[in-house]
C-alpha cells in the first residue's frame, strides 16, 4: 500500500510555495526555493539562461538525483515556477474541509504549485521507502503560461529520461492527458487610407470594412471536431468622422491536426487580403506555432506505467485530451516522450482558483509509485 502523506506538512509546503512572488519572468524567489528544497532531497540542480534571454530574473531548473537501482530507466518530472497574474502578494485559505483557496483578490497559484509540492513529496516518499529505483530527473521551467517561451530554450539534450511527466493539469488526480493541439497565433495589420468622412470620404480607403469583411467570411468558433478558431482582438479606428485607416487583429487556431489549423490560419489571412486588395488597402499578417500537436499511444510505456501506479493508490487511472498547451509539448517535440497529469488544482487562471489538501497527497503518492514501479520490477 502507499505510503500516507501528512496534510498538515503538505499545507506549510504549499504555502510556502504560493506565499512566493512566482509571476512568469519574474520567478528568482521561487526558483531559489526550489533549488534549495530540491538540494535538500539531494538533487544536483542547475539553472540555465532563460532568464537573461527572456528578460526575466530566473532560468529553467533542471535536477537529477541518483538512482539506487542502475538498471532501472531515468524518469522526468516537471511542473513549471510561474503564475498568472493577479500573482503578487499570493496567500492560502484553508477551509475545514481541506479545500485551500487564495484570499480572494489573486490567484492561489495551484497552477503549478500543486505539481511541485506533489513532485517534490513524492521523491521523498519514494527515497525513504528504502525501495530501488533509477536516477530521478526534474524540469521545473520558467516563463510555462506564455506558451511556454521558458522551456522552449531549454537544451533537451541534457534530458536522459525517455518517459516524461507533467503535473499541469486541473481536476482530480487520476487523469492524463496523451493527446494535445497545435496552438498557431497570428497577429495582421491592414492599412488603408485616412480621409474625413463628411468632406471627402471618396479619399479614403477604409481599412475596417475590409477586415470586416474577411471576419464574416471566415468560419469561426469550432470548425470540426479536432479545429477551433478564434479572432480575440481588434482594434481600429481614430475618430467617428475619420475613415478608419488602420485595423490591427490578433487570433488564434488550435487543432489536433497540425496542418487543418494551420490552413484555418492561411485562409484567413487570404480573405484578408482579397477583401483588402479589393479596396485598394495592405495587409500584413504574421502567424507563430506556439506549440506542435502530439499524440502519445494508449499502450505507450509511459501511459501503462500512470495506469498501473494510478491502481497502486487506489484510483482508476483514465487518459483525456487536452486543449491546452504545456511544457509537455516542448519534451515531445524534443522526442521524450511525456504525458500530463491532473493534479488537484481547479478553476485555475483565475482568483476563485483552489485545491484540496487530499488530492495533493494522492498527487504525492502517484508521483512516487511512478517511481518506484511495480514491487518487484517494472
Ligand atoms: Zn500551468
Amino acid at each position: 500500500m502507499p505510503a500516507s502523506f501528512d496534510e498538515k506538512k503538505l499545507f506549510e509546503l504549499f504555502s510556502g510555495l504560493v506565499s512566493t512572488d512566482s509571476p512568469t519572468y519574474g520567478e528568482r524567489q521561487q526558483a531559489d526555493k526550489l533549488k534549495a528544497l530540491l538540494t535538500e532531497l539531494g538533487f544536483e540542480v542547475t539553472e540555465d539562461s532563460a532568464g537573461e534571454r527572456l528578460g526575466g530574473t530566473a532560468g529553467n531548473l533542471y535536477g537529477i538525483l541518483k538512482g539506487t537501482d542502475p538498471a532501472r530507466e531515468p524518469v522526468l518530472f516537471s511542473s513549471h515556477l510561474d503564475t498568472v497574474s493577479p500573482a503578487l502578494g499570493k496567500r492560502t485559505v484553508l477551509h475545514e474541509d481541506g479545500t485551500v483557496t487564495s484570499g480572494g483578490d489573486t490567484v492561489l497559484g495551484a497552477d503549478d504549485a500543486a505539481g511541485l509540492v506533489e513532485i517534490l513529496e513524492g521523491v521523498r516518499s519514494a527515497i525513504s521507502s528504502g525501495r530501488p529505483y533509477g536516477d530521478i530527473e526534474v524540469l521545473l521551467p520558467v516563463a510555462e503560461e506564455v506558451y511556454t517561451k521558458g522551456s522552449k530554450l531549454f537544451d533537451l539534450s541534457r534530458i536522459r529520461s525517455k518517459t516524461a511527466y507533467v503535473l499541469d493539469m486541473s481536476g482530480n488526480i487520476g487523469s492524463a492527458a496523451i493527446k494535445a493541439p497545435s496552438i498557431i497565433s497570428f497577429k495582421a495589420e491592414v492599412k488603408g487610407r485616412a480621409s474625413h468622412s463628411g468632406f471627402a470620404p471618396e479619399k479614403g480607403i477604409n481599412a475596417l470594412a475590409a477586415a470586416s469583411r474577411a471576419i464574416a467570411d471566415t468560419p469561426q468558433g469550432r470548425l470540426d471536431e479536432e479545429t477551433t478558431f478564434n479572432i480575440g482582438t481588434l482594434t481600429s479606428g481614430e475618430a467617428s468622422n475619420i475613415v478608419p485607416e488602420r485595423v490591427a487583429l490578433t487570433g488564434e487556431a488550435r487543432g489536433f491536426d497540425h496542418e487543418k489549423a494551420l490552413a484555418a490560419v492561411l485562409s484567413f489571412k487570404e480573405a484578408l487580403e482579397r477583401e483588402a486588395q479589393e479596396l485598394g488597402a495592405s495587409v500584413s499578417f504574421e502567424h507563430t506555432v506556439e506549440v506542435k500537436a502530439y499524440s502519445v499511444a494508449e499502450d505507450a510505456e509511459v501511459t501503462k506505467r500512470f495506469l498501473s501506479a494510478a491502481e497502486r493508490i487506489g484510483i482508476k487511472g483514465r487518459t483525456v485530451t487536452t486543449h491546452g498547451g504545456s511544457d509537455n509539448h516542448t519534451l515531445t517535440a524534443g522526442g521524450i516522450n511525456g504525458i500530463v497529469l491532473s493534479c488537484g488544482m481547479y478553476n485555475v487562471h483565475s482568483v476563485n482558483e483552489y485545491t484540496k489538501l487530499p488530492e495533493l497527497a494522492k498527487g504525492a503518492a502517484l508521483v512516487r509509485e511512478l517511481i518506484l514501479g511495480k514491487a518487484g520490477g517494472i
